[in-house]
């Protein structure tokens, strides 16, 4: 019995296990100690678990913009709502702005080099030789009666003591005064910045980070207080914001939220507009005219205005105001909402901005909410600011300015829409499905460039897009200087090609040659909506995509996101192979097996190197009885051998260069010139990750085989992808004429 089960496996297992397995590195192997064990609050299907929670803080705050001396002056009151199972003693807050003191430690831990020339604002700004003093000044933090409130500073956190402990489900209300110098974006680059223009004497800002913001504190990391170096953005908790921005009474503000107070800043007619814009979907309404603002510059008011905005569910607040400012909106159909899609731009900005920006807009929420879910918001506003790429809620900073004389470049065309709807794109990533970009950079860059590119696609099919295409990240993908996707934010070296593209790029294979459109889509857009007002950590995302798809992704999630492995597929040899046309009788019992035998799981002897050498014969034999095993009953032989009678039997051996296991995807070219194209999954791979062999039956004839052909999977090698070889099949042909 033991010996007729070996024979019988034998006989089956033939075909799969070809190969021994060499160098195994456990590619394929489930992720498990490597992702956080799931809990009641995390739930192993990548699922908010039964008892997730999430804090909340609320913000009613006053703001004061010094034109004079580009100052903010603002004092606020934090309600904060302990919804953890946990007993606070304190709170923590961010201090961003302290990451531009005179004292910073993002200059400390810069290094820098000196040239025998270099440019002055490169050497001022590497040195940090500005003559800025940024950073807070807080003046004051009390309790709800008034009261100080011990408090210390550490560098861009500030822990407040509680008189008492914050227990679960109890709230605390305190307030903070501060201020702080602006920084001047030509000289200090920052996410928040003003902009001087010489010509009139005015100026613009975008104001971000500006304010005391509570840290998140959750069930993953208790207090997410890992210090801003620069480079790792934030996470906050979600709450509601009233706040009120008094600037000169000539300015135009957008911010996050609605804006309460219509009627006290804006003109009848600017009312007017604002209303005509509510309901005008086919193209933006001018609500403050370039004529307008033209005349406001030249006005310069001393008096002072109030603008209120009041915004639900949100993690942060950000404004821009400048008395430069054109203001545009439409209003875009989003489900059964209408938000509207704004912009603000000095005329510098002009003519793209008009005629680009709040298109833009509703572009980016008219995808993103396919993909996603449905933008939540009541606006969504697009600044115009030099330099300038950076994201809150319902509102982002953008750079696209045209020359001088209004003439632009088509690249500067596209590095607009392009900047706009990424920007945008970031309201549903990090601003609605919350991640932490301090940890992990790629869970909102990368997602955000994966859907910036689809909508670019999709709503600018004239334009030649590539970031977050495979094909596009070859030539880092070849480079050093790589770091896992799974590295911190402060400690990525290529920021933008590993958070940004590879990470899209990832996703975008994925979706378009590992799981299909289909599945991909289902299973993205259930991780949004489980998602969606809280806040993910990257187990979340990987567990979800599995959970919704019924796809193994473990191995893609490794090598992908935890290793710096690149692909490099090769075909080393391809052989040919056709049926020998006599064909053995039951009686030929003891036939030997063949040189070329599919039946006798020896590799053939002889190579073929290219197609002109002609197949090489094989031969079936009948089966032997002793294959059979226990059953009674027999296979008809002559009907597999009338299978093959005629076909091309080709024997591919690949191999994994690379070290990064992708599916194989291969274009057969046959003699007609019709093409095919096979897709293998990559777990063709998993028991030699290094190296297989697999036999292919073709009706017809074949000339040429190329993996990859759609330059689908980032293979940084093209060279061996093809048989034969162009360069090999001619040297061959010279070696052959010289030995006859
Ligand atoms: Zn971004």
């Amino acid at each position: 019995m033991k010996r007729i089960l070996l024979l019988f496996f034998f006989a089956s297992a033939q075909v799969a296990f070809a190969q021994e397995p060499t160098k195994w590195q456990g590619k394929f192997e489930q992720l498990d100690q490597t992702l956080p064990t799931p809990n009641e609050y995390r739930s192993g299907s990548g699922a908010p678990g039964p008892k997730y929670w999430q804090q909340k803080a609320d913000y009613v705050m006053n703001v004061e913009l010094n034109d004079e001396n580009q100052t903010i002056t603002g004092s606020g009151t934090i309600t904060y709502y302990n919804n953890s199972p946990d007993v606070l003693k304190y709170l923590w807050l961010q201090l961003d702005q302290n990451n531009q003191s005179p004292d910073n430690n993002s200059d400390k831990i810069k290094t820098t080099t000196l040239r025998d020339s270099s440019a002055a604002k490169t050497v001022a700004g590497d040195l940090d030789l500005w003559d800025y003093e940024g950073g807070f000044k807080i003046k004051s933090v009390k309790d709800a009666a008034g009261k100080a409130l011990p408090h210390i500073i550490n560098y861009t956190m500030m822990r407040i003591d509680l008189p008492q402990p914050l227990v679960p489900g109890q709230k605390v209300s305190f307030s903070i005064e501060w201020s702080y110098n602006i920084n001047d974006g030509l000289m200090k680059r920052e996410r928040t910045q003003f902009e001087y223009f010489p010509e009139d004497g005015n100026y613009s800002y975008v104001i971000a980070q500006w304010f005391p913001r509570m840290c998140v504190y959750d069930d993953y990391e208790g207090w997410q207080n890992k210090q801003f170096l620069g480079q790792g953005e934030f996470a906050l908790p979600f709450g509601d914001y009233k706040v009120k921005i008094t600037v000169p009474a000539d300015h135009v503000v957008g911010a996050t939220g609605s804006l309460k107070n219509a009627e006290q800043v804006l003109s009848k007619a600017q009312l007017d507009r604002l209303q005509k814009a509510k309901t005008t979907f086919d193209k933006p309404v001018v609500i403050c005219t370039q004529e307008e603002a033209v005349q406001r510059e030249k006005t310069k008011l001393k008096e002072k205005k109030t603008w209120e905005f009041h915004a639900e569910n949100v993690r942060d607040f950000a404004f821009a105001t400048s008395r430069k400012f054109i203001w545009d909106a439409q209003a875009v159909k989003i489900g059964n909402k209408t938000p509207l899609a704004m912009s603000f731009y000095p005329r510098e900005g002009n003519p793209l901005w008009e005629q680009e920006s709040t298109k833009a807009v509703k572009n980016a929420l008219e995808v993103y909410s396919r993909f996603t879910i449905e933008y939540p918001y009541p606006v969504a506003i697009s600044v115009h600011a030099a330099h300038q790429g950076m994201e809150y809620p319902m509102i982002c900073f953008n750079y696209g300015r045209p020359n001088k004389d209004g003439t632009y470049t088509p690249q500067k065309k596209q590095g607009m829409i392009g900047v706009i709807v990424h920007e945008v794109g970031h309201n549903f990533f990090p601003m609605i499905v919350n991640n932490d970009e301090r940890q992990t950079t790629w869970m909102d860059e990368g997602v955000n460039t994966f859907l910036q590119l689809l909508t670019e696609l999709e709503r600018y099919p004239e334009i030649d897009w590539t970031r977050g295409k495979p094909s596009a990240l070859v030539p880092y993908m070849k480079g050093d200087m790589k770091r896992p996707l799974m590295t911190n934010s402060e400690q990525v070296v290529r920021f933008g090609d590993e958070q940004y593209a590879k990470a899209a790029a990832g996703l975008y294979m994925l979706r378009e040659s590992v799981m299909g459109k289909e599945l991909f889509d289902k299973s993205f857009k259930e991780y949004s909506q489980r998602w969606a007002f809280k806040h993910p950590k990257p187990a979340d995302f990987f567990r979800t995509m599995e959970d919704a798809s019924a796809v193994d992704l473990d191995w893609f999630w490794r090598g992908w996101f935890y290793t710096t492995d690149v692909c490099d597929q090769s075909i080393d040899q391809v052989k040919w192979y056709k049926m020998r046309k006599e064909q053995s009788t039951i009686e030929n019992k003891d036939v030997k097996a063949k040189s070329g035998d599919l039946a006798s799981g020896k590799s053939a002897e002889k190579k073929f190197d290219n197609f002109n050498n002609g197949p090489e014969p094989f031969s079936l034999v009948n089966t032997d009885p002793r294959f059979y095993g226990e059953f009674r009953s027999q296979i008809d032989d002559k009907a597999v051998m009338a299978k093959l009678q005629d076909k091309n039997v080709y024997e591919v051996t690949l191999s994994n260069k690379g070290g990064l296991v992708l599916p194989v995807i291969i274009e057969w070219t046959y003699k007609d010139g019709t093409k095919e194209i096979e897709r293998i999954p990559a777990e063709i791979w998993r028991i030699n990750e290094t190296k297989v062999t697999k036999v292919f039956v073709k009706e017809k004839e074949v000339t040429n085989i190329v993996l990859d052909p759609l330059k689908e999977t980032t293979d940084i090698n093209q060279q061996d992808n093809v048989f034969p070889k162009p360069a090999e099949a001619s040297s061959k042909f010279d070696d052959f004429k010289k030995k006859n």
